[in-house]
């Protein structure tokens, strides 16, 4: 018996061992990447599911375009730069794109658009958290009122009075903060009577592999209800379902982003969606 065990600890070790010898690498290759330009920013489509399904924007979705392994998904590498804090670069890096985008779009005759980066949480501990995004925002000239910052709660964890700080900061400096995966966990009710976010991002999950679709649907409507309530703006994230969406209208959802719709595309394609809904 003794000897099982010893092995298995061994076993264990060993793949553990591997584990944080593929993280240092991916986190090596990541910096690598970084300044190579590897990473790009791809699209995915919001629609007001209130007027008419139409499009108002999109979240800007990060993608790894190895040279070797091709495309890499999010899944497999922000977890690991979340840990080393390369994070804090990759979001300011899309930030900066989605700007630059920005721009050239206004100046292209665009129409305005809300557009949404993610920011981690290593991102909003920084000191110069505020100061950064407020400058790169008035570096490329880009309006009050369209860029929108994604925060997920976990930052409330220890450090609420923090986050709701920073949130009414961004928000007197012309940018909109949205909580993301909002009900995935830790204390996303608690949060909402003090944080003035004006934005909530229904978590994936509420869609996904729920088991019933009745409770599903008590859970949800009523959380679009306290919201509304609060004046705080709805998306639904991760629908697939052309019935989700009737239910989601009729429940007074305001904005749908899924697959339902669109999946995240490159900029090309965004582009291309946006030059047909301006021609509709
Ligand atoms: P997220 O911020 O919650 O983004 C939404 C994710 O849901 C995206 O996955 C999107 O492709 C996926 N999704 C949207 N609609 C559907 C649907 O109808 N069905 C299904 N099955 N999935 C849908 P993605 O792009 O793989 O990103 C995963 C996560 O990686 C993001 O979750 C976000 O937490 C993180 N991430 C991605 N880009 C960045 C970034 O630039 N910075 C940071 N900090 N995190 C990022
Ligand atoms: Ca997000
Ligand atoms: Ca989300
Ligand atoms: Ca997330």
């Amino acid at each position: 018996i003794k000897g099982e065990s010893g092995s298995r600890c061994a076993f264990f070790n060993e793949t553990l061992r591997q584990r944080f010898q593929q993280e240092a690498s991916m986190e090596a290759q990541g910096q690598q990447a970084l300044s190579e330009g590897q990473f790009q920013p791809y699209f995915q489509p919001k629609f007001d599911i209130q007027h008419g399904d139409r499009l108002t924007g999109a979240e800007v979705l990060c993608r790894w375009i190895h040279p070797q392994k091709g495309m890499i998904p999010p899944g497999q590498f922000i977890p690991v730069f979340e840990k080393s804090g390369l994070i804090v670069q990759l979001d300011r890096y899309m930030f900066e794109q989605a700007c630059s985008w920005y721009r050239r779009y206004l100046d292209g005759g665009g129409k305005r658009i809300n557009l949404a980066v993610n920011v981690s949480r290593a991102g909003l501990l920084r000191e110069d958290f505020v100061d950064y995004y407020v400058r790169v925002k008035e570096k490329y000239g880009i309006p009050d009122g369209v860029m929108e910052l994604e925060v997920t709660e976990s930052l409330a964890l220890g450090g609420e009075e923090l986050l709701c700080q920073l949130v009414c900061e961004l928000q007197a400096r012309g940018f909109t903060c949205s909580l993301d995966d909002f009900g995935s966990g830790y204390s996303s009710l608690n949060l909402l009577k003090n944080l003035p976010i004006r934005v909530l991002k229904l978590d994936i999950l509420f869609f996904q592999r729920s088991v019933d679709k009745v409770r599903e649907r008590i859970v949800v409507r009523n959380i679009i209800n306290m919201a509304r309530e609060l004046k705080i703006r709805v998306i639904a994230e991760g629908v697939e379902e052309t019935e989700s969406v009737e239910f989601l209208r009729g429940a007074g959802c305001d904005i749908v982003q899924g697959y339902v719709f669109a999946r995240p595309m490159p900029l090309a394609e965004f582009e291309a969606l946006l030059a047909e809904a301006a021609g509709k």
